[in-house]
């Protein structure tokens, strides 16, 4: 859907109350990403009206999660308790305009409106008592009464919209109340806000979850009150867990940082998102870059995606395969310490990454893996008599003794390796079963050549010291 030259400005506007959530990050994603196909302004506004949901610790959640995901807003963050003059301009003149009205109904007095009318099967609404309609006569003010804002919804045709995503949706007026837009204290209500702001940040597409679809239609009068231009708007369905459920806070990993906690890159996290609700041909794998060069709004679907992390983890192999090991190592480093891992006389880190990433699906897996040379070997007594017999101990003995001076590299240790074999009349596992006991304690190693190279002629030699004839 190409913007005819207009310039595009999304925005992400998260509520502040409590983490970034993986569907959050991906509607960010996508109005991210379509900013940036069109070279447009990506602004973050966060929606933190709500007092005693909105926490302090939740904004840095969403500042910190949108980092580490490296969605750079171009704008902001606006913070709508930061605007609430520029709201009470806009409904002094929108009561001035007489685009809405104050209404002195207590609450009581619309519970029990709504209950009338819910007894004779209507749907429960305002019945406009305080509307001031043409020839009208309003009821006297009641004193000691603040009232709130209502807006004065049109009353006849219907709100209609060409959603990016659902395509065509209209919703009659006589759907719509005359929404409370400030209380009785003078406060601003959700809706107003997020048209005002909307109106005044430019924005000109709204990318967001499908939740939102019943807000649009109030938010589209408020505007056209306003006579402001309206943004195209776009309802991404949500999520789903893999039970085909919600995602749940209680099964799903469904913040951010949870993710980085459990040793995801944020590139898989992102390319993963990205494809969840969304497709460009059949890429599954692709930069951000790549994204933003395609994303142009066209091809999302309009049925929910399923969370599948076997997918998840997949894609992050692949990132992790493909990463730096000097970055990966930064990571890891922290997760060994962690583990207990001595790294005096052991080899580099980078180099050990090298060797142990291609199988791992997360940095804490390769940390787990890693821990192989940072630890001392530790094999029982069992497998040590099961692997380390009479037989191959004459073996081992030549191995340790050639080490002495062989040059160190991978070709000569391999060299070595089969020459002591052929001696020996054994087989490879025979004496590779053994020396991997050795040194690492455990039978399940990358290659022994390979092992035995990042390890070093000392701690091989001090290790290979134990066996005795
Ligand atoms: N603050 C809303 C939320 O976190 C989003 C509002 C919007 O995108 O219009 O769900």
């Amino acid at each position: 859907m190409p913007p005819n030259n207009i310039a595009v400005r999304t925005r992400f506007a998260p509520s502040p109350t409590g983490y970034l959530h993986v569907g959050g990050a991906r509607t960010a994603l996508f109005s991210w990403a379509f900013a940036r196909h069109f070279g447009g302004t990506f602004v973050l506004r966060i929606e933190d009206t709500d007092l005693e949901r909105s926490t302090p610790e939740a904004v840095q959640a969403i500042l910190d999660g949108m980092s580490w995901l490296g969605l750079q807003h171009d704008e902001g963050p606006f913070y709508q308790m930061k605007r609430m003059d520029r709201y009470r301009e806009v409904l002094a003149k929108m009561l001035a305009d007489g685009t809405a009205y104050h209404c002195y109904s207590s609450q009581e007095e619309v519970e029990a409106m709504r209950e009338r009318q819910r007894a004779a099967g209507e749907k429960p609404r305002y019945d406009g008592t305080w509307r001031p309609d043409a020839n009208k006569v309003l009821p006297a003010v009641p004193a000691d009464r603040q009232p709130v804002i209502r807006f004065k919804n049109p009353l006849e045709g219907d709100v209609s919209w060409l959603d990016v995503v659902k395509g065509e949706i209209a919703i009659n007026n006589r759907e719509l109340d005359d929404l409370v837009i400030a209380r009785p204290d003078g406060t601003p209500t959700y809706n107003f806000c997020v048209a005002v702001d909307d109106w005044d940040m430019q924005i000109t597409h709204v990318i967001r979850g499908d939740d939102h679809v019943n807000n649009t239609p109030r938010q589209i009068n408020i505007l056209n009150a306003l006579g402001a231009s309206l943004p195209h708007y776009g309802h991404v369905p949500m999520i789903l867990g893999t039970d085909g459920q919600k995602l749940s806070k209680r099964r799903d990993a469904v913040s951010v940082m949870d993710y980085l906690d459990k040793g995801y890159l944020p590139e898989a996290l992102l390319n993963y998102l990205a494809r969840l609700g969304w497709s460009h041909g059949d890429d599954e794998i692709f930069s951000m870059e790549q994204m933003c060069s395609w994303f142009d709004l066209t091809h999302l679907s309009s049925s929910p995606a399923q969370f599948n992390p076997e997918k998840l983890a997949w894609i992050n192999n692949h990132y992790i395969k493909a990463a730096d090991n000097q970055m990966l190592s930064n990571l890891v480093r922290p997760q060994l310490q962690a583990l207990g891992a001595q790294f005096e006389n052991a080899p580099d880190l980078a180099a050990v990454i090298a060797l142990m990433k291609e199988r791992v699906n997360t940095t804490i897996e390769l940390a787990q893996a890693a821990m192989l040379f940072y630890r001392q070997p530790d094999a029982s007594a069992e497998l040590r008599l099961q692997h380390i017999t009479a037989a191959v101990t004459p073996a081992l003995l030549d191995y340790a003794e050639a080490c002495k001076t062989i040059e160190w590299s991978k070709a000569a240790l391999s060299q070595m390796l089969k020459e002591v074999l052929a001696k020996h009349a054994l087989k490879m596992p025979q004496l590779a079963m053994p020396l991997r006991l050795l040194l690492t304690g455990q039978l399940q190693t990358p290659s022994i050549d390979a092992v035995v190279e990042l390890f070093g002629r000392d701690v091989v030699m001090q290790r290979l010291a134990k066996v005795s004839a």
